[in-house]
């Protein structure tokens, strides 16, 4: 389950229990993005705490697990050199790439798409309001290797918690409470404005 989860919110936590379902999934493995290629913004919190409100977010599901593969690699986090590295330790296991539909529809600019979809499977979550459609317009070979969730998401996005929590509004119920907590101890996203990722 990749993401940045810049926070990490219910959304995620109910699609990667979806997914687990439907796949069929032993664990879901939680990589949170140490230095994400793709973007950058104002106020995004640091990779540990990132991986910190990760660690409290799961600790009620005894099938998900966090990852410092990313979060403790120098450099640029590329979802290929995450994959090699999960099949270097799960030589047996069947892989599977869990991450939200827009993010896989920038694939092509990725590092690798190609050898990425002979390493896994790509689980898609989808949520109300993304392009789907866009899947369509994917490479065959990379299109083949996607599987869609069949439940939605909830319609609960990491970007409007940071903006609610820069405006002082209330985030409870968006998330786990350990995690609204560490937000407001450590003092997240307090200075941000009107930025989107
Ligand atoms: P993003 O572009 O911030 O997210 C795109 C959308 O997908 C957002 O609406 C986001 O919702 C949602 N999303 C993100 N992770 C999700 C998840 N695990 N389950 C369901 N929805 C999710 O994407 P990102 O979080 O930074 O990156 C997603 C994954 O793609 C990460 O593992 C990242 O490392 C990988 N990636 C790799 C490369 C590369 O290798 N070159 C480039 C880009 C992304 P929220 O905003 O609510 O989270």
């Amino acid at each position: 389950m990749g993401g940045t989860f810049d926070p990490i919110h219910y959304g995620h936590l109910f699609a990667a229990a979806e997914a687990a379902d439907e796949l069929g999934l032993d664990n879901v493995i939680f990589v949170p993005t140490g230095t994400p290629p793709h973007k950058k913004y104002d106020g995004m919190a640091s990779a540990s705490e990132r991986y910190d409100m990760t660690l409290l977010a799961i600790a009620e599901n005894d099938r998900f697990e966090i990852s410092r593969t990313e979060t403790d690699r120098a450099g640029m986090s590329y979802t290929l050199d995450t994959l090699l590295s999960m099949r270097g330790l799960y030589p047996q296991s069947e892989l599977f790439f869990i991450t939200g539909v827009d993010a896989i529809l920038d694939i092509g600019k990725w590092k690798g798409p190609f050898e990425i979809t002979s390493l896994c499977t790509i689980a898609v979550v989808t949520r109300p309001g993304y392009d789907n459609d866009g899947l369509g317009r994917l490479p065959g070979e990379i299109r083949r290797s996607v599987r869609m969730i069949g439940t939605p998401m909830l319609d609960i996005s990491a970007t409007d918690i940071r903006r609610r929590v820069s405006l002082r509004h209330g985030v409870r119920y968006l998330l786990p409470e350990a995690v609204r907590a560490y937000i407001d101890k450590n003092g997240l996203y307090s200075k941000m404005d009107g930025e989107s990722s």
